[in-house]
């Protein structure tokens, strides 16, 4: 292992936003909170059965958002039209939830910022100080407003979100395909990167794809459910495994 805490053959690291450079996964979960249950509410009354915490690690956490949206549904036997990606947020459909969150989790940032975790960019610096080359591999739709807000564009090679990831088709986590295409931008093979990432989903893809290395990171008390979903190592912060400068 390196000083990075990483095997020796790692070339490139390829990290997740929400929650592993950004403190921003709790903020996510309270705007999916607010608008599904809000959603419940409307339609099965008083007696609804909210959204949990444990239904946002399994069903919506890490995937791209109308993903999100139709695996809970599905996991309560719900069934929307899946309507288009420019539905107005007040619309019944699977996009319309989708956009109704977003509305939520925007004036959520307008109105508290977001806020870097910042062993996370300490550890990028001690990655590329090294040589080994760095993507962010987002499902949000938000990723690049994000990451300038926190002036941490330039701290990534190449960038695969969700604005990417729709414009060529591609599936997001839990497939693996947003991971592989990092790589392959950075002309790194899957074997000789590692995957940073604090959702369940994302543990899946780093499976999926055979990457080196699946760093877990658990800001929630879920490292069992990482490991059993594919992580090779887990730890609370990334300052665990070194890149002390
Ligand atoms: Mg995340």
């Amino acid at each position: 292992m390196t000083d990075l805490g990483l095997p020796e053959d790692i070339e490139a690291c390829l990290f997740d936003l929400d929650g592993v450079v950004t403190r921003t996964a709790v903020v996510h979960a309270a705007a999916w909170k607010e608008m599904f249950d809000a959603f419940l509410r409307e339609r099965d009354g008083e007696g609804f059965a909210p959204f949990t915490a444990a239904d946002y690690d399994a069903y919506v956490d890490g995937r791209p958002r109308a993903d999100g949206v139709r695996t809970f549904l599905a996991s309560r036997g719900i069934e929307l039209p899946a309507g288009g990606p420019d539905d107005p947020p007040a619309a019944a459909t699977v996009h319309g939830l989708g956009n109704r969150k977003n509305e939520l989790l925007l004036a959520r940032i307008r109105t508290d910022g977001v806020e870097p975790y910042d062993s996370t960019l300490a550890y990028l610096h001690a990655v590329r100080a090294r040589g080994l080359r760095t993507a962010i591999v987002s499902s949000s739709a938000n990723c690049r407003d994000v990451l300038r807000s926190i002036d941490a564009e330039d701290l990534f090679d190449v960038r695969i979100d969700g604005v990417v990831a729709a414009g060529r088709g591609m599936p997001g986590k839990p497939a693996p395909d947003t991971f592989l295409a990092a790589a392959a931008e950075l002309g790194v093979e899957p074997a000789r990167a590692a995957v940073f990432e604090d959702a369940l989903a994302g543990m899946d893809a780093g499976r999926a794809g055979k990457f080196g290395y699946v760093v877990g990171v658990d800001r929630v008390g879920q490292a069992e459910a990482l490991y059993a979903h594919g992580a090779d190592t887990v730890v609370a912060d990334l300052s665990e495994l070194g890149g002390d400068a």
